[in-house]
């Protein structure tokens, strides 16, 4: 027995991608190191921080020592006001359909954990958020990526879904608006692909964490819109991070029927436990003082819809990119395949690799989110940084 057996890996995790977007951080951070000037656009994050208001009731949180356990699904006034926030939308949700998690990351990740396993099929739209795959993967399922239309502006149909299903289908993801499209389906097609999961036994997961960022007054279409009708087979998983600033504090949640949540509570209270109770006294602040959340949020949104102005009619004037401006979300996805050839690239790993050590402007290749002929955009930056990352961009294209 030697260190080759002791070290052996899990098949589960031999099938785990490292994250595709690592590469490109390591040369970032390494280009830094050695002292080059970099535009970060590749970073998933609001650059806003945490609203002072919430800031404080973390601080208030430390200081009255809530600095223990609290139960494992949450805070009962935390899980209350989540539900209160659905009430509001109309959707009639009981506390014990809650569960709160350490980011809308975890809550996906325990939703295919107790919902998805072996010999299972799940249907999600490509471009598809990086973690669904692998997070189906580590359920023991199968990811079934449907291709959503580039000319319907990547907007999730039924009619596009439909025949990718079989009698081994078993669950369905959407994510509204989308990583890295900004897609944001439309009420009417939601409707029709909850009745057809719900007439086909299939689970639905929604993970709405950009809910509160469309543009153009465009309304955010949610199951929990429908949930008379749709609430035995529909988990809508929502977070803390987006809306409020909140990346590093790690606080998320999930609705959906008792006994699923009920099994996500038990599945995380062997893994994680509660979600930091700092955070948790946080996100109460946030969703209860609706009067100061609705400020900082409408604040965020009308900055992100100026930067999506400039970033968007920046890449449009590039000879050879071409960019449709997102429904919401806050990235740029950008079809820039006319330029590989130019570029001596087959694809976008490569093409955003180009762009980082010429121009030094950091993208996320399209082929992370299943769409090779794209890079994503983050207009989560400073102005001046996103002019300044297109000007370097239109620079590094002229010069190709
Ligand atoms: N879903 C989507 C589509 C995302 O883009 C992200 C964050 N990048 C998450 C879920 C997870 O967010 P968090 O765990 O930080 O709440």
């Amino acid at each position: 027995m030697g260190v080759e057996t002791s070290q052996r890996l899990t098949r589960r995790v031999e099938a785990i991608r490292a994250s595709p977007t690592l590469a490109i951080s390591r040369t970032l951070a390494e280009m830094r190191r050695q002292g080059r000037d970099v535009v970060d656009l590749g970073v998933g994050e609001p650059d806003f921080p945490t609203p002072d208001f919430v800031k404080q009731a973390g601080i208030r949180a430390i200081e009255r020592n809530q600095t223990r356990y609290t139960d494992t699904p949450g805070e009962p006034a935390l899980r209350e006001a989540i539900a209160t926030k659905f009430h509001r939308r109309g959707a009639p949700i009981d506390v014990s359909q809650v569960v709160v998690s350490a980011g809308g990351k975890q809550s996906l990740f325990n939703a295919c954990q107790v919902l998805f396993q072996e010999g299972d099929e799940v249907l999600f739209f490509s471009p598809y958020w990086v973690s669904f795959p692998e997070m189906v993967r580590l359920a023991g399922a199968t990811p079934v990526i449907v291709a959503a239309r580039a000319d319907n502006a990547f907007r999730p149909t039924l009619d596009d879904l439909r025949p990718a299903a079989t009698e081994r289908s078993r669950g369905v993801i959407l994510n509204s608006p989308n990583n890295p499209t900004g897609a944001a389906i439309e009420m009417g097609e939601l409707a029709k692909i909850l009745a057809w999961a719900r007439d086909r036994g299939l689970f639905v997961i929604f993970d709405e964490c950009y809910e509160f960022f469309l543009y153009g007054g465009r309304p955010h279409a949610s199951p929990t819109d429908l949930w008379e009708e749709h609430a035995s087979h529909v988990l809508v998983s929502g977070a803390a991070s987006k809306t409020y600033a909140m990346t590093g504090w790690r606080l998320g949640w999930a609705v959906g029927p008792k006994p699923v949540i009920a099994a996500m509570s038990a599945y995380q209270s062997h893994s994680t436990s509660n979600a930091s109770s700092i955070s948790q006294e946080a996100a109460l602040a946030a969703l209860t003082d609706e009067e100061k959340s609705t400020a900082s949020v409408k604040a965020m949104l009308s900055e992100y819809a100026s930067r999506r102005e400039l970033i968007v009619s920046a890449l449009n004037a590039i000879p050879g990119a071409r960019c449709p401006a997102p429904d919401g979300a806050f990235y740029a996805f950008c079809d820039v395949s006319a330029l590989y050839p130019k570029a001596k690239v087959s694809g976008s790993a490569d093409f955003s690799r180009l762009l980082l050590e010429r121009a030094g402007v950091a993208t996320i290749p399209g082929a992370a989110f299943g769409e090779d002929r794209y890079i994503r955009f983050s207009f989560a930056a400073a102005r001046e940084e996103i002019e300044k990352g297109m000007r370097l961009f239109a620079e590094f294209t002229s010069l190709l």
